[in-house]
């Protein structure tokens, strides 16, 4: 388990301030397993060589005194390799090289093209560089990607343009091009252009590998990643990246950066399992980035902070890279605590660490697809730079009611897919989605009509409303005692729009229906439907991912995604309260680990957890890293699924079960 820490320069040129550094590293020795170095304190891309070469002077004799002091993981994170954005512009020199340049033409102030020759031969002496102050390693940031340069959309420079024609034999101009990816019968160009990232990046990569290893080659080399919901125009392909980047190292990241709104922890849980997931299997340095940028001590307590590294470590990463300690000049008093608390956590972090890699994520699979933008539809008179990718983060409110999601596509239980997100997918894709386990809204079923597929569904769309209706839930057996209840998500308020659909065959299991504001029966807006291929499709056609948090909705929403799991959703919590499960097995089931967080400001009481595995013998682990087992009374088995009764669980606390026995560590 790596705890590794990234300084900023103001933190390490000077030498009174590197004295300091030293001494506080120092009092916390055993909270710190790695320390990186970074090259730049802005984001702008370009460091004239002939004063980037004395700052790695100066680098040099900082991780040879760290190692002298005992530290013997020291390596370097390179900023900016293309620059992130327009920072400092004004001040630092000008980029004297080709600028990226976005659709319209205008450039970016701070951020590189990343295929003119001179970038290229510049980026090279700039690593080699770098390779040259003896580091263990040096991470590539998150800046290699083609969105968000200053200008959004990179690259429509000439070299760019050109290597577009010379790659598909076209002979077509920017402005051309991009009349094009606006069309809607554009796919093609779409989907060559998401290409051109992929392939621009990946050389980028390769020749990055290439520039240190000529120096040494057994530097190690680590990516840093963004959500791919965001980077999907960088057409990113983790797989294809690391490797031409020879990667024994990844982080994969996503903005958090204060506590103001706790619950976007579990976007950024989740949203940083979906890059990990598609790593490369070789890699085995997982390092979840904390922060709190730009690095204030009170952005985030240190009770929350620590809570998110467990969670980051409880879907299978196996490291935290801090980004925390203030990157000014001046003192880190502030600090201390947060060092404190981090030591205190070790061993527990230590234990969960050892299942890295062997565990896959269980629940259901919120899809997404790297290649959303390379597929998406554009409409008539449409734009294509104006992407609606975030729809699929809003299915994150489901794990608020104990339902689990899982990023592990393979290993999943089920598939749900939200507004135009299906448009990512093949048709194939899609009908194997359909095969299994379905959970769609409204957006997603006229999607799947328009691809051939929305009688799988059992439902077409009938009509839809944007105000003034509720759900009512139907007399149908599947509601039980709830039949009669409603829910009013005040649709006009969120701008959302209500579907109702159209049952095409008996078998449809209609458990609502939308009602207006004069009582008025308007039809069904959630159904259920096994189709010719076996498969279970919930549409649920009313504010299906927001103003779910009632007893009766929940109650109602679980029962739907166990019923389309064929009743093997992994675990099932069996009382009303925000509790997120983070649930992981071995493929082959024969190890569980669950984290439940109680994400309230309320104590949960005591409650029953059900878990879908026939184990019998359960652990808790703790915060000294110890696997204390279950009491007998406290887990029993009911056919073939283990009912584990849990303690209250504190306001935003948590605990973590596990079929791990203390005798079973190494
Ligand atoms: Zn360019």
């Amino acid at each position: 388990m790596k705890l590794s820490f990234r300084i900023i320069p103001a933190r390490f040129t000077k030498d009174t301030q590197f004295n300091e550094l030293l001494a506080f590293l120092l009092e916390h020795r055993e909270a710190v397993g790695e320390i990186s170095l970074f090259t730049e304190y802005w984001h702008h891309g370009y460091y004239p060589l002939e004063q980037f070469e004395p700052f790695c002077e100066v680098v040099t004799k900082r991780i040879a005194t760290l190692r002298e002091n005992g530290f013997s993981n020291v390596g370097v994170n390179m900023l900016c390799t293309l620059g992130h954005f327009d920072e400092a512009c004004n001040w630092l020199p000008s980029l004297p090289y080709q600028a990226a340049t976005d659709h319209n033409g205008i450039e970016s102030k701070s951020c590189f093209c990343p295929n003119s020759p001179q970038f290229m031969e510049y980026i090279k002496r700039k690593y080699e560089l770098l390779a040259q102050t003896k580091p263990d390693f040096i991470w590539v940031d998150d800046d290699v990607r083609m969105h968000s340069h200053g200008v959004e959309y990179t690259c429509f420079c000439p070299i760019c343009i050109d290597k577009f024609n010379h790659t598909n034999g076209t002979n077509i101009d920017r402005q051309l091009l991009v009349e094009q990816l606006n069309q809607p019968d554009g796919a093609h160009y779409r989907e060559q252009w998401i290409e051109q990232n992929t392939t621009v990046v990946e050389q980028l990569l390769e020749h990055i590998a290439a520039s240190v290893h000529r120096v040494d080659d057994q530097i190690e080399l680590g990516f840093m990643t963004v959500s791919q919901v965001y980077a999907s125009y960088s057409g990113p392909d983790y797989e294809r990246w690391l490797r031409a980047l020879k990667a024994t190292k990844a982080r994969p990241g996503g903005g958090f950066y204060d506590d103001r709104e706790p619950l976007s922890l579990i976007q950024k849980i989740l949203e940083t399992s979906r890059q990990t997931v598609s790593f490369p299997r070789e890699i085995r340095d997982l390092q979840y980035e904390f922060e709190n940028f730009p690095f204030q001590r009170l952005s985030k307590s240190i009770h929350f902070g620590l809570l998110e590294c467990t969670a980051a470590l409880a879907t299978g990463l196996n490291g935290i890279a801090f980004d925390l300690l203030k990157q000014e000049e001046g003192t880190l008093e502030d600090y201390h605590d947060w060092m404190i608390g981090i030591q205190k956590m070790k061993p527990m972090w230590s234990a969960m660490a050892e299942n890295a890699g062997d565990y896959v994520g269980r629940g259901l699979y919120p899809a997404f697809s790297a290649q959303f933008d390379a597929k998406r539809k554009v409409q008539q008179e449409g734009n294509w730079f104006k992407p609606d990718n975030g729809d699929v983060l809003k299915v994150y409110s489901l794990s608020e009611l104990g339902i689990p999601l899982s990023m592990d596509a393979n290993h999943a239980c089920g598939t749900i897919l939200t507004g135009k997100m299906a448009e990512g997918f093949t048709t194939e894709e899609l009908r194997s989605m359909l095969a299994g386990g379905l959970l769609i809204d409204g957006r997603s079923l006229q999607v799947l009509w328009e691809r051939g597929l929305g009688h799988l569904c059992g439902v077409s769309i009938r009509e839809t409303y944007d105000n003034g209706v509720y759900e009512q839930f139907t007399d149908e057996g599947f509601n039980g005692r709830h039949s009669g209840e409603r829910r009013d998500a005040r649709i006009a308020f969120w701008k959302d729009l209500a579907y109702v659909v159209e049952p095409l065959n008996p078998e449809v299991r209609i458990i609502s229906r939308l009602l207006n504001f004069v009582g008025e029966d308007l039809g069904p807006t959630f159904t259920l439907f096994e189709n010719e291929l076996g498969g279970r499709v919930a549409v649920h056609g009313y504010a299906p991912w927001k103003h779910i948090h009632s007893g009766v909705k929940r109650e109602q929403l679980m029962k739907v995604c166990d019923w389309l799991t064929k009743g093997i959703l992994p675990v099932i919590i069996r009382k009303l309260g925000k509790v997120v499960p983070l649930i992981q097995s071995t493929p082959d089931g024969s190890g569980y680990s669950l984290m439940l967080i109680n994400a309230t400001m309320d104590p949960t009481g005591e409650f029953d957890v059900e878990v879908r595995t026939s184990h019998t013998h359960w652990s808790r682990l703790a915060e000294d890293g110890v696997y204390t087992p279950l009491t007998n009374g406290r887990v029993k088995n009911e056919k073939d699924v283990t009912i584990i009764t849990v303690d209250s669980i504190g306001p935003w606390e948590y605990i973590i079960l596990s079929t791990q026995m203390e005798s079973e560590r190494l």
